[in-house]
């Protein structure tokens, strides 16, 4: 997600970093570059003169010049802009103290309504809330279907009326039985159309008539750039939006939308989808993504994502197991699968600072692999006892593991040498390293 901008903003900063002093010209300079980065990524050209301007003015004050790290105080009035550009703080969901909160989502076809809704229930559901799905969309009779298979994967109740037309019958019949089973969450997947036409806003402003939403949410396709703006702005002189929801952040999107929303349409992104699964969801942090466009990492999300891939029971017998050096093949085969779940290399890597631009890690990813299937190519009690693997053991598990000898013992050695550094961590007897005065 906004790979590129994110790429040549990094290189900005690069640059600007590398003057002692910043003078007014190389200021000029990089805002120069910024500019042009940020048309490039498709951001609404009125957005990026104010925002420009907006640096211009705070960067080039006598202040900044004579600073003690001019490049550093650069970066972090870019930085401070972009949050402020991006919508500030994250802006939550409303919870309204009557049961349901309801969220009524609107957007065109195919821009990931449906596929929202599910992962939202499942969202809800992990804060200990109690969602409830309404399938209204009666064009695409496959949505009510395809709601109903997120509803079960999910473990939560959806209403629908499948072959009916009246999308504000089933909303007001769904709302009461959605009160009846005790919802906490009630979530309505209307209709979408190809186009914004008449009956489509019609129908939406009905349905908010009777269902009375706390929140409107618009799902929008992050991968319609500019697009995204405009339909934004239409939704919300119709129906008086609370919030949008960008889609498909995963894709190649040249950022645009997400730059230029809160700016333009003065309404929040709140939700961003980054997959086609059902957890690739993420609340919007406007500091994060910053930091993750400067090159800054994005360390917090990553140790969030971290927590939520390994859990607590996970962590604690890993830290148990290696204070008692009790790590074995099978301890690191999963932690082996922890890193996998928390994505691509590339997508972890990009969120630790520096190493955004680390290039080509499928290498690194196909060695990973290669591993796990040596590991797995074990038995219970090699994993537990590599030192019992001689010749014949390994020549076996080359071969089920479609590997070579040689991978196995390097394994093995690197292996080795990870227990010896995890001997020394939790005897507390580190090694004397050149300049760590180590003890
Ligand atoms: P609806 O017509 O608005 O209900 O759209 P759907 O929920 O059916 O989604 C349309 C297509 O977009 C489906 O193929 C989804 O799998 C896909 N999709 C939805 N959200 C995302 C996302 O965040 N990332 C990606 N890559 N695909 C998505």
């Amino acid at each position: 997600m906004l790979e590129n901008l994110g790429n040549r903003f990094q290189d900005i900063m690069k640059k600007v970093r590398g003057h002692g002093k910043l003078s007014e010209s190389n200021i000029k300079e990089a805002l120069r570059e910024v500019r042009m980065s940020l048309l490039e990524a498709d951001v609404n050209y009125k957005v990026v003169k104010e925002f420009v301007a907006k640096i211009q003015e705070k960067a080039i004050g006598a202040e900044v010049l004579t600073g003690i790290n001019p490049g550093q105080q650069f970066i972090k009035i870019v930085n401070d802009e972009l949050v402020e550009l991006l919508g500030g703080t994250n802006s939550r969901l409303t919870k309204s103290a009557k049961n349901p909160t309801v969220v009524m989502l609107a957007g065109l076809q195919g821009a990931g309504k449906t596929t929202f809704a599910g992962k939202l229930a499942k969202y809800l559901k992990k804060q200990g809330e109690k969602p409830y799905l309404i399938g209204a969309d009666i064009y695409r009779p496959a949505a009510m279907k395809q709601l109903e298979v997120l509803a079960q994967q999910v473990g939560v109740d959806v209403y629908f009326e499948l072959g009916s037309n009246d999308a504000v019958g089933i909303c007001e019949r769904g709302l009461e039985k959605a009160k009846e089973a005790g919802a906490t969450y009630l979530i309505i997947d209307t209709a979408g159309r190809l186009h914004i036409d008449e009956k489509l806003m019609e129908e939406l402003k009905e349905v908010k008539k009777v269902v009375r939403p706390q929140e409107i949410l618009l799902v929008v396709d992050a991968m319609i750039g500019q697009d995204a703006v405009n339909l934004a702005q239409s939704f919300n002189n119709a129906l008086s939006i609370d919030g949008v929801v960008l889609t498909k952040f995963d894709g190649d999107t040249r950022g645009g939308a997400a730059l230029s929303v809160k700016s333009v349409v003065g309404k929040p992104i709140k939700f961003v989808g980054t997959g086609e699964k059902i957890d690739d969801l993420e609340l919007f942090h406007p500091e994060r993504l910053a930091s993750r466009i400067l090159g800054m990492g994005d360390v917090v999300s990553l140790v969030e994502k971290a927590q939520e891939a390994i859990g607590e029971e996970d962590a604690k017998s890993l830290e148990e197991k290696i204070r008692t050096q009790k790590f074995d093949l099978d301890d690191f085969l999963k932690q082996l699968q922890n890193i996998k779940k928390l994505g691509s290399l590339g997508n972890i890597l990009k969120m630790i600072p520096g190493m955004g631009q680390i290039g080509d890690l499928a290498p690194a990813e196909k060695e990973m692999k290669k591993v796990e299937a040596i590991i797995q190519s074990m038995t219970r009690e090699e994993r537990k006892k590599p030192e019992i693997l001689k010749a014949s053991r390994k020549l076996r598990i080359a071969k089920g593991s479609g590997t070579e000898v040689a991978d196995i013992n390097k394994l093995l050695k690197q292996f080795e040498q990870m227990r010896e550094m995890m001997k020394m961590f939790s005897t507390g007897k580190f090694p004397q390293l050149p300049g760590m005065g180590g003890r």
